[in-house]
């Protein structure tokens, strides 16, 4: 146990007060005083010199040394440093145990992982990673990722600084290997991106989509012959009567699967398009009044129609798109809302963007299935809907076309009290 520096400091002041005394007492006996007392301190400050040089020399080697075998002070000072010493081994000991396992762990994680700097430079990777991007240990630490991986849209996604989305891209051209990249900010600045081979996933989506396309394509002509048979079949004045009925269903669930065919090819189109949106300028007051035509013209006045138009605004996007978006609302609007009921069109700009609203008098949706209204084929009431000749695909494709303009759809409906569907779309998309 280490003693108080204090008694420490007292007992050394004792011993070279007894080395003097020493020193004195055979000096007086060889009859030279001062030379005796002089000689025992002049031995005692040798003895700590040698102390002194010991220790020093055990502190630069004390890693391959046992400590010197010192008393008093010097004991003590060994001792504390020992101590220290065994402490702080302890802790470098830890430390590189922890970071030998994360490095395990990390090496054998499915997925890669890169720590990036507040520049994008790279500070350290797992093995994954190196495997993923071509990456070597060492020697591309400290190295920009977006100047290794690139392409335009991963160095975009570096620099923009939201995460709150992943990025999917090709890193090499002509290559089918297809990486998902997913920043996670942490500290200041610094940035974990976790990287995924999603090759595989993409092919199967790819192959899914091709499937439904090619499927609506080749069901489309066979399906119009029929149409077509049965159309003629059914203004046949010498049909029988029995037959009537029978013919007019037919004719009717035929028209319901060329709505279901064609609404399926126009998601399939939406869905394969990756080219960048066309800009058309869309006066949407025409467009609203066309609209208002069109509805007239098929459900005659069965609804109140009232359409308000609050600003000149355009809309800068693919004008047939945002034509079937807007149609497919106004089309739900009339087949929920009762006869007499009122379909209300409005279009008005403020300082977050331009906003289109269908709203109806309709039955309304009950808050559960809001979240779920625009997937495919989702219905709240599956045999109305289908009653009313709907696809199950007119808000999946409202959902689509929006994403591809930036915009967002936002359903407020109340059971027995209508629903009002409104399209946002940011300032970046209008035009006066
Ligand atoms: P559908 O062709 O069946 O109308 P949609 O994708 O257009 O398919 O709509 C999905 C479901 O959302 C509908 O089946 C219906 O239950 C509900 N829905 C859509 N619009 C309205 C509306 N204006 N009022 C009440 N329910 C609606």
């Amino acid at each position: 146990m280490l003693r108080n520096p204090l008694e420490d400091w007292g007992s050394a002041l004792w011993r070279v007060a007894l080395v003097a005394v020493l020193g004195a007492l055979v000096g007086l006996f060889v009859g030279h005083l001062w030379w005796g007392i002089a000689g025992s301190l002049a031995i005692e400050l040798v003895r700590q010199l040698a102390n002194l040089n010991n220790f020093l020399d055990w502190l630069h080697h004390r890693n391959r040394r046992d400590p010197p075998d010192s008393s008093g002070s010097w004991g003590d000072a060994v001792s504390l440093v020992s101590r220290l010493h065994r402490r702080k081994q302890f802790h470098k000991q830890r430390l590189l145990q922890m970071f030998r396992e994360l490095r395990r762990s990390t090496a054998s994680m499915p997925d890669g992982v890169v720590a990036l700097n507040a520049d994008r430079e790279i500070l350290w990777f797992n093995r994954r990673t190196a495997e993923l991007l071509g990456l070597r240990r060492k020697l591309d630490f400290g190295i920009s990722l977006a100047s290794l991986v690139r392409v335009p849209e991963f160095a975009s996604y570096l620099g923009k600084g939201d995460f709150s989305e992943s990025l999917r891209v090709h890193p090499r051209i002509g290559e089918p290997t297809c990486l998902e990249f997913q920043g996670v900010p942490y500290g200041e600045r610094q940035l974990f991106l976790l990287v995924r081979d999603v090759t595989r996933q993409e092919q199967l989506e790819t192959m899914r989509k091709d499937f439904v396309a090619n499927a609506s394509h080749e069901l489309r002509s066979p399906l119009t012959v029929i149409a077509g048979y049965l159309d003629t079949l059914s203004h046949e004045s010498e049909l029988p009567h029995e037959l009537r009925a029978p013919i007019q269903e037919m004719r009717r669930q035929s028209e319901r699967m060329t709505a279901i065919v064609s609404d399926l090819l126009e998601l399939s189109r939406l869905e394969s398009t990756s080219e960048p949106m066309v800009g058309q300028s869309i006066d949407v007051a025409t467009l609203l009044t066309d609209l208002r035509r069109d509805l007239l013209a098929r459900d005659g006045t069965k609804h109140e129609i009232i359409v308000s138009i609050e600003s000149p605004a355009r809309i800068v996007g693919d004008a047939g798109q945002v034509h079937s978006a807007f149609w497919n609302l106004v089309d739900n609007a009339s087949k929920y809302a009762p006869a007499g009921g009122k379909i209300m069109l409005r279009w008005w700009v403020d300082e977050l963007g331009g906003h289109f609203a269908v709203s109806d008098t309709g039955p309304g949706i009950s808050p559960e299935h809001l979240p779920r209204l625009t997937e495919r084929f989702y219905r709240v009431d599956p045999s109305r809907a289908r009653d009313l000749g709907g696809s199950g695909l007119g808000l999946a494709i409202v959902r689509h076309v929006l994403q591809r303009h930036g915009a967002e759809l936002n359903i407020q409906s109340e059971e027995g009290r209508g629903s009002a569907f409104t399209c946002h779309f940011s300032r970046a998309r209008l035009k006066s």
